[in-house]
């Protein structure tokens, strides 16, 4: 039987640097996470398979490219603190984390927190997962290096960029069609003014409001 290990390194060869993602870190950090962990058992034999994945609550992880894209645009350097907003599985936050990045993730729905936070502290990923509605400020005045959105929204929440810190950088899936999104990356100058860049055409779930509990069971792990 082939071991975890070389079937996500053959993930991150052929899906991902194939496809032009140079960062070392990040292809080490996509190395080292179990996604399988990540994945409801039905589905673990496909956990390296080159596309999204249901995960209950009518959610999905995201593509490993599409992980890793994000991963390199946003580039977090050791002990830089991210807010992650579409917790999901925990994945994004994992492959994060295992870059040596802080992270805080929001998911609106109870269930798929409760899971996410189980596997990775299981899997010793210190991830702040707050269970909230990720539009809506939440806690306290943190300010963050970098903020990753999961979810297909139609526009950058105010606090998103107010809660980024000078240099910090902000990736999200912006809906700009029926249907479609593409992936803005915005970097906050040291003045505070905002460079935008619009990238990638992508297809994300919907960002949506309020929070649900959920009733997907049990850690994946
Ligand atoms: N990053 C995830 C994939 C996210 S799928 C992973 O690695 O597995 C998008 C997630 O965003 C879903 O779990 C959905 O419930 C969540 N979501 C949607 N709207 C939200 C909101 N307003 N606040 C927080 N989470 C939200």
């Amino acid at each position: 039987m082939t071991s975890w290990e070389t079937k996500a390194a053959e993930m991150v060869e052929k899906q991902i640097q194939a496809r032009g993602i140079l960062s070392e870190r990040v292809l080490d950090a996509m190395r080292a996470v179990p996604r399988h962990l990540f994945i409801p058992e039905e589905l673990r034999e496909s956990a390296w398979a080159d596309c999204p994945l249901p995960i209950g609550e009518d959610q999905t992880i995201s593509q490993p490219y599409m992980v890793a894209r994000m991963t390199e645009l946003l580039s977090p350097e050791e002990g830089d603190s991210v807010l992650e907003i579409g917790t999901g599985s925990g994945y994004q936050s994992a492959v994060l984390a295992a870059m040596g990045a802080v992270v805080t993730s929001i998911e609106r729905i109870g269930s798929l927190a409760a899971r996410a936070r189980d596997t990775l502290a299981s899997l010793g990923f210190a991830v702040n997962v707050i269970w909230a509605d990720g539009r809506e400020r939440v806690g306290c005045a943190e300010v963050f290096d970098g903020v990753v959105v999961t979810a297909a929204t139609p526009a950058v929440e105010e606090w998103w960029t107010e809660s980024l810190a000078p240099a910090g950088r902000l990736v999200a899936p912006v809906a700009v069609m029926s249907g479609g999104e593409r992936l803005l990356l915005r970097l906050k100058n040291a003045d505070a003014s905002l460079t935008d860049t619009w990238l990638d055409y992508c297809r994300f779930v919907p960002l949506l409001g309020g929070t649900q509990t959920g009733s997907v069971d049990g850690a994946c792990q």
